[in-house]
């Protein structure tokens, strides 16, 4: 089996972390997991809370060399999509459209078991998750631009308001009264 990466390269048996088998390219790291393993695998895990990763969240995640190059799946020769999980850089898992094969360039494994998304990644190819990753991503740019407009101590104070405010069975009342404040 050659890697969808750098075609030349033969992948070689390997047993990543979470004592998942999977082939590893020996140049690029990257690692192919193939459907019906980790379908067998997935059901020995417990499953994971799947939440939005907060883009400012620091990994010291580096995407690999080869991360934007298109691939083809080794095993069937579909195409690999691409899955956007959050973090900056943004970060992509690969997946066979055609038979589920999961391609991880180099350390994308270890960053998915670190954000707890490792034992549902099927999942991050969906419109609902997508959909949230792109609602978050929103959130924190607004999150920024508050802090950028008010400076950091009345942007926190902002955010604990909200909070509470979202946590209170009343909350919405205090919502009313900030709008008639400022709309009158
Ligand atoms: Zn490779
Ligand atoms: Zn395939």
């Amino acid at each position: 089996m050659q890697c969808p990466k750098d075609k030349t390269e033969s992948l070689m048996d390997v047993v990543l972390a979470g004592d998942l088998p999977a082939k590893h390219c020996p140049a690029c790291e990257g690692n192919w997991i193939l459907p019906e393993v980790y379908h067998e695998w997935q059901q020995q895990q417990e499953p994971s809370k799947l939440e939005p990763v907060p883009a400012d969240l620091d990994i010291g995640y580096e995407p690999a060399a080869l991360d934007a190059r298109a691939g083809l799946c080794p095993e069937c020769h579909g195409f690999l999509a691409r899955a956007r999980i959050g973090l900056n850089p943004a970060f992509y898992v690969e997946r066979c459209a055609r038979c589920g094969g999961i391609w991880c360039d180099r350390h994308e494994w270890d960053v998915l078991i670190h954000l707890g998304l490792h034992t549902d990644v099927p999942y991050l190819f969906t419109a609902d998750w997508q959909h949230q990753t792109r609602e978050q991503e929103y959130l924190d740019r607004e999150r920024r631009a508050t802090v950028e407009k008010l400076g950091e101590e009345l942007a926190q104070q902002i955010f604990d308001l909200a909070e509470k405010l979202e946590n209170h069975p009343n909350g919405d009342f205090g919502v009313a009264y900030l709008m008639r404040r400022f709309t009158a």
